[in-house]
């Protein structure tokens, strides 16, 4: 294996890396039939940065897009400054050694494009923004539409006088069409939904909906003393607000201010669903704080069809987590991720920084549970 000491804009320029050339040297085939057991050096406080790496890396589907050399055909005017970046190190934690020893890498290139091309303040080192961050970073990078977007976010209200369903899948779809006119990307392919807000009149039957595309959900861990599982906190989510008098709705039919109802269900499932648990409480009344509650959640069979309007399949497996140990102030991050070449038994595996453990599939439910990976299951892996 090489020795990857280059700048990052030699790393993006290098032509011995492109596509064609490097499908015959490097890529024989798409390293699927291996397995990642290479650690991430720790550069000072980048664990966040490790963790969250290790779980993209671990994302079938994005792998083999960066394996296969096939995100250079979506580059766009960005030239991929954080893309080729992360393409490299997911390749170098993927391709074996030729003298077959696992060696850690030091994410050098990405932590410093990060730093540099971030706006956001790593104070707090958080896996959740810095996972946001890369996310947006590669969507940008990797977009296919040339049509610039003026918000990454695209929504559609309507009002719903007849609670008429063709016209909530038109509005539906319009929306997500919208979106995708400006938004089209593997980011958008792999880890975006979309979900409805519908408000309700409580004098009359007017109904107003509004769509907006998401790529993660946020769960309020709800605060009680009985055992949490992930459905309190989908619950919590999705609980239905009342809009009262001092922030009541104005009622297109009844012509004035109306106490209203306001609820929200899934319409499109994506195919990864990234749920951050809502640990951080950063209440401007209190000393910010971490709830440090266990959450309770399935390594199989997430079922998101009581949340979703549009029937679609919605059962999730569990194949990544970041786990944060400590607290607001500091802490450490590790990856759990799941091997899913069926050759290897589809164990677990522990990436803690440098190190690489197997470990138990009831291992990875904890109370340092963070943020987590679910893959839909009726979808193949392979785009
Ligand atoms: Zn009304």
């Amino acid at each position: 294996m090489n020795v990857y000491h280059f700048s990052a804009f030699n790393d993006t320029l290098d032509p011995i890396h492109h596509k064609s050339v490097g499908a015959v040297v490097t890529d024989s085939n798409d390293n699927e039939g291996e397995d990642s057991r290479v650690g991430l050096d720790n550069l000072g406080n980048t664990c966040y940065l490790n963790a969250v790496v290790q779980c993209l890396a671990n994302t079938d589907s994005l792998r083999h897009y960066f394996t296969s050399y096939d995100f250079e055909d979506d580059l766009n005017r960005s030239k991929g400054l954080i893309a080729y970046p992360l393409a490299r190190l997911i390749r170098q934690l993927w391709t074996p050694s030729s003298d077959g020893v696992k060696r850690s890498v030091r994410p050098t290139h990405v932590r410093s494009l990060c730093d540099r091309w971030s706006s956001l303040s790593w104070g707090q080192n958080d896996a959740h923004e810095f996972c946001t961050f890369l996310l947006d970073s590669l969507h940008n990078d990797l977009n296919r539409s040339r049509l610039k977007p003026s918000a990454i976010t695209s929504s559609a209200e309507a009002d719903d006088d007849n609670n008429n369903s063709t016209d909530v899948h038109a509005l539906a779809n319009s929306s997500w069409n919208e979106f995708k006119r400006f938004n089209d990307s593997i980011v958008v392919d792999l880890f975006y939904g979309q979900y409805m807000s519908a408000i309700v009149c409580s004098v009359c039957p007017k109904r107003s909906l509004k769509f907006d595309p998401f790529v993660y959900l946020s769960l309020p861990i709800p605060l009680t003393h009985k055992d949490i599982n992930l459905r309190d906190c989908l619950d919590l989510y999705s609980a239905p607000e009342v809009l009262s008098q001092q922030n009541s709705w104005h009622c297109p039919q009844c012509r004035t201010s109306r106490e209203a109802t306001k609820y929200s269900r899934f319409w499109r499932l994506p195919r990864i669903l990234i749920i951050q648990l809502n640990r951080f409480c950063f209440d401007i009344k209190s000393c910010p704080e971490k709830i440090t509650s266990f959450v309770d959640f399935p390594l199989h069979n997430l079922d998101l069809s009581s949340y979703s309007l549009s029937g679609q399949l919605s059962s999730y497996d569990l194949y990544a987590v970041v786990n944060h140990y400590g607290d607001v102030n500091g802490g450490h991050y590790k990856a759990y991720a799941k091997d899913t070449n069926i050759f290897k038994g589809l164990g677990w595996r522990c990436f803690d920084d440098n190190h690489v453990d197997d470990m138990r599939p009831d291992s990875v439910i904890t109370r340092n549970a963070y943020i987590l990976f679910y893959k839909r299951k009726d979808y193949n892996s392979h785009l």
